[in-house]
């Protein structure tokens, strides 16, 4: 009977130690109490106004490689149902051949994510985008985001369309890739600061310190938010949860 016990002791010190490490990497996403993030709806759309020109007439994108994962891993308190995630990289439709938001990653480093499945074509297509953008903005400086920028062919000819703010090259410059070095100017914007007609910088600091989001109005009046890695499942911003300790970073 005494070893049952203590069996039955140990049993429970783990259940209750399980119960806390589940809570506190997947439910309890840090100190609370911080305000949510309001985004002024107006100053947006006067802002998307305020450069003179035609606003963009479209948004496509393309995944580079997809992955399972838990959902409370990106948004904390959801539960354990695998959600797919995407590395997606954007082309908003210019009349002066595009503008990029977030570029992706090569097929080395979505391999050391744990992403199996690439798409060597979606690859080919982003680096024609990049090759012919007028612009190439990035939410934030995580490998999966300017990866495949880092790694462009034609490096050297494209980064001068990279709008890079100093936060932001202080991220690139922590990835050691050797282009990163090539980076010759950064350039910091406003808290919201069209860049184009009708496409807005949103400076939004917390996944990283020099997060930002981009707001798109396009020629039809058709808004878009890309949030990067600030929102990524729709209950991030329809339940105010972020990520979960286990994936904050
Ligand atoms: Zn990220």
């Amino acid at each position: 009977m005494q070893a049952v016990s203590r069996f039955s002791k140990v049993l429970i010190v783990l259940l209750i130690s399980l119960g806390l490490a589940y809570y506190w990497l997947l439910v309890n996403a840090g100190p609370g109490g911080i305000a949510a993030r309001q985004i002024d709806l107006p100053a947006l759309r006067a802002e998307a106004d305020s450069l003179s020109g035609k606003r963009p007439t479209g948004i496509t994108f393309a995944v580079l490689a997809t992955r399972s994962i838990p959902s409370a891993s990106l948004a904390a308190g959801t539960g354990l149902r695998q959600v797919t995630e995407g590395i997606v990289a954007w082309q908003i439709a210019t009349p002066k051949g595009g503008i990029v938001v977030d570029t992706g990653l090569s097929p080395a480093d979505a391999e050391a994510m744990g992403y199996s499945d690439y798409d060597p074509a979606a690859m080919r297509k982003v680096d024609s985008w990049m090759g012919a953008a007028e612009q190439i903005l990035f939410t934030h400086s995580h490998i999966d985001h300017v990866g495949r920028f880092l790694d462009h062919p034609e490096f050297d000819a494209i980064s001068p369309k990279a709008l890079v703010t100093s936060g932001m090259l202080g991220g690139i410059n922590a990835l050691w890739r050797e282009n990163g070095s090539h980076i010759a100017k950064t350039r910091n914007l406003a808290p919201i600061e069209a860049v184009a007609p009708g496409v807005v910088v949103i400076q939004t600091p917390g996944h990283t310190p020099a997060s930002q989001m981009v707001y798109v109005r396009l020629a039809s009046g058709r808004e878009y938010l890309l949030t990067g890695d600030t929102a990524s499942l729709a209950a991030n911003f329809e339940n105010g949860t972020p990520r979960s300790r286990l994936v904050a970073d």
